[in-house]
Parts: C-alpha cells; structure tokens; sequence
C-alpha cells in the first residue's frame, strides 16, 4: 500500500474489496496461493504517453493519454476512455480494476481496462476534438485491437469522439475491424449501445423492486449528472411511469417536486451542445440551485450518475434521514467510502456501480459479437439480452449474499477470477 500512497481512488476500491468480500477460508487459501490477490489487484500493464496536438491558432498543445490494461484473464481488455481534466494514473486504475470485476458478473467474455487522458473538452472546437482523437490514436493504436483491446466511450467520449477515433484506428492498421465498441450503427455500432448503461440501470433496478415487491411507478428519484448515463436513466424511468425529480452537473441542480417531464429530458438528449440547465430549469418550470448537489431532495431512490466520490457522508446522512430506501450507483465509485459504509449499515438498500451500471459493457460485448460476424442484430433482440443480462448479474448477487449486493458481487467476481487465473497456470 505505500507503494500507491499517492493513489487514493485506487487504494479506496482495493480496500472496498477487500472490506466488502465473503472471504471464507476456501477462498483466503485461492486468494494466497500463488500471490493471486496481489495479481488480481494490480493491473497488467500501464501504457502512458504524449498526446500533441493542433488547437485552432496553430499552436502545439500537449497532454498526457493512459491505458491501464488491468486482465485479460476472461476475454480481450475492454473498457472506456475517458476525457477530463481530473484524469490521472490513480483514477484509471481504479476504474480499470472495477471494470475487470464488472465485466466478470457480466458472465461475457470480457477482460478489463480503462483509459484516456486528462484532456478538457469543454470550450473546444470540434475541430480540435477531432485533431485531439486523432493523434491519441496515433499512439493507442499499436496497443488495441478485436482480440487484444477494446475501448468504448466514457465522460465525455460519446459516438463522436469514437467515430474520430475508429476513423484514425482504422487508416493507420488498414483494417475495418470491431477493435472500438460505441461506434456509429452507419459504421458497426450496435443497436441500444447508446442507451444501454442508464437503461441497464432502470432494469437492474426493476428487479430489486420485483425483489421487495415493489413497483417503479409508484417511486421518485434523485439523479445526478446530466450525461448520457443520467438522461438515459431519465428517459426510462419516466417511461416506466417513476417520477424524476432531479438532474445536474458541475454548475448545479435542477429540481421539480412534481417530477420532470419527458419532454425536458428528450430535449437534453438531442442536445449536441453542453446543456445550460438554469436555462432549462426557467424554461420548463423547475427550480434551480446553483452548485447544489440533488441529494437534498426528499426521494425513495438516489442514483448518482455524475462522477466519482460525488455523493459523501453528509450526503448520505441527509438521504437517510429523508428516509431513502434505495441507492444505485450510476456511476463508477460515485459514494465515498464513508457514505458506502453509513449505506451499508442502514435499511435502505445499497447496489454497487459494478452490477448496477454494467449495460454499457453488455451492449459492448454484443457489438463485439456483431463485428466479429459481420452481422448486426435488431433493437428488440439486443435490448432483450440486455435485459436477461441485468437480471442475471441480479441472481449472482443474490446467490452470493443475500442481504448485500455490494458483497455479494464482489465475492463472485473474486471467486470467478482466481478460479480462472489458477486455471490457466501460474
Ligand atoms: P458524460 O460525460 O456523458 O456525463 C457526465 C455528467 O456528469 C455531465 O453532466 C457532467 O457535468 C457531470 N459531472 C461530471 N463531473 C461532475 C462533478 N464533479 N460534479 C457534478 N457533475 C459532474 O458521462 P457518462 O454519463 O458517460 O458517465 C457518467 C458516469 O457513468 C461515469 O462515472 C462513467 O464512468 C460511468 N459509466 C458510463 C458508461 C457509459 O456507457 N457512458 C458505462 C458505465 C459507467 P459537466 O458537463 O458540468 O461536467
């Protein structure tokens, strides 16, 4: 642990690990045999490199590009970039060693990764995203690739940024192949990619209400982040008739007791710009709170969908004093560990990012598949396997430990993990 002193988002989800695991003695004498903890926590290998590139006064700009190849152990690395200033090593291991748990309760053959580079979008021309993608490629390409390396999108690396990037890909190998997963469907995308993670969200929710016999109708939520994993948790909780009171993003909160319409949210969706959400607040007759966070409100259900470490202790006291009964992490990593723990106490029911938000993932590894057949499949069979999908990883949960989700998903994935590593020898 000194070694990663300076890594706190990384240490933070070792410890959660290994806090938040049914570890018996069966599994204590796997996970020492042969080191196999040590090697299940560190990632395989760190690729970090220069990324230069031409802003639009013909100026030289730099910034640093990462991939954290965490294991291959079940399937090709696979996992999102990422583009934001607060980027760094620490933060894409961690997300890089989540995605490795994740992908296994998946069930698909997938290995996990993370990368992207502490690159500001905001207040860039597209121009100069396109340039940006482009030479991050110029690098990345060498390392990726269908059976080795699979990025997707993550904060601000939507269908765009992954058009630029598989363009760039695909000139520099002379290969048209599915080595990038979030792509257009005009060009190997996949049908319900898009919409899958905050989708997948809403459907793993449905099955712990199913579980306390309860119905999404009759809950309000709280969402954070007004992202593609927000607004799409938005858009089908609204259609199953559950009232969303809040959305968000680094400027603020915006709020509506009566619930939001659909309409405001479809129009956050075809919105190709940064939204300004006071402007969108005044519009559609929602309050606003200018750097406010949503969890103030008084809700059934909080679904951080933001960023990491965005809802704390104080946070998570309110919720429970307002007498929160679900919690679902959108997000990756979104509550401190204080929060988590203060959730984990109490009554209401915590479910962890790693079963919560897998739909992006799933969907990923179905285009993966549909590269590799050259043959794409239809919305309803993708947004059905989606489906079957949640409601499995659901079930593992519940075989593992069945009065927590956060347990119960970590000790299986640990177990598939150092049951395949020993597998395939030391
Ligand atoms: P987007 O870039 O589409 O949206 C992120 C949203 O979060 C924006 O509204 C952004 O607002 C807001 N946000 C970011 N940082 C902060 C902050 N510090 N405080 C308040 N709001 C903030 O990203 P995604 O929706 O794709 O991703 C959101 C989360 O979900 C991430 O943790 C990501 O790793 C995870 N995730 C995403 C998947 C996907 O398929 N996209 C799959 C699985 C997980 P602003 O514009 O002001 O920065």
């Amino acid at each position: 642990k000194g070694l990663y002193q300076h890594q706190s988002e990384y240490l933070q989800v070792v410890d959660e690990l290994i806090d938040y695991s049914d570890i018996d003695e069966e599994l204590t004498q796997a996970l020492e045999q042969n080191n196999g903890l040590e090697r299940l926590l560190q990632p395989d290998r760190i690729i970090s490199f220069q990324v230069a590139w031409l802003d639009d006064n013909n100026q030289v700009q730099v910034n640093q590009g990462w991939r954290v190849q965490h294991a291959n152990l079940i399937g090709p690395y696979k996992g999102g970039l990422r583009f934001h200033p607060s980027v760094n090593e620490s933060v894409l291991k961690f997300l890089a060693l989540e995605q490795t748990f994740k992908n296994a309760l998946t069930g698909l053959p997938i290995g996990g990764a993370k990368g992207g580079a502490n690159f500001d979008p905001k207040g860039k021309s597209s121009r100069e995203i396109m340039r940006f993608c482009q030479a991050f490629m110029t690098e990345l390409y060498r390392h990726i690739g269908p059976n080795t390396d699979v990025p997707a999108g993550d904060i601000n690396v939507g269908t765009r940024e992954i058009g630029y990037l598989f363009g760039q890909y695909r000139r520099l190998q002379n290969q048209f192949s599915g080595a990038l997963t979030g792509k257009e469907l005009d060009f190997g995308g996949s049908q319900v990619r898009v919409e899958s993670t905050g989708y997948g969200v809403v459907y793993f929710i449905e099955n712990v209400l199913e579980r306390f016999q309860q119905k999404l109708s009759n809950m309000s939520l709280a969402i954070s982040g007004c992202g593609n994993v927000a607004l799409h948790v938005a858009e089908k909780a609204i259609e199953q008739g559950a009232k969303v009171v809040t959305l968000s993003n680094s400027d603020g909160c915006l709020s509506r007791e009566q619930g939001l319409s659909a309409k405001l949210v479809a129009q956050l969706l075809q919105s190709k710009e940064r939204p300004n959400l006071k402007e969108v607040a005044k519009q559609f007759g929602a309050k606003w709170h200018q750097g406010a966070k949503p969890w103030q409100q008084n809700v059934d259900i909080a679904v951080p969908c933001a960023t990491q470490n965005e809802l704390n202790g104080d946070d998570a006291k309110v919720l429970l004093t307002n007498k929160v009964q679900y919690i679902f992490e959108g997000a990756n990593m979104p509550c401190t560990s204080d929060a988590v723990a203060l959730f984990e106490q109490s009554n209401s029911i915590f479910s962890p990012a790693k079963v919560v938000n897998c739909g992006g993932v799933i969907a990923s590894a179905f285009e993966m598949g549909q590269n590799a057949m050259f043959y794409p499949e239809s919305y309803q069979t993708v947004d059905e396997k989606l489906k079957k999908t949640m409601r499995q990883i659901h079930t593992h949960c519940m075989e593992n430990n069945e009065s927590s989700y956060l347990i119960g998903a970590n000790s299986f994935a640990l177990k598939k993990l150092i049951h395949v590593m020993n597998l395939q020898g030391v």
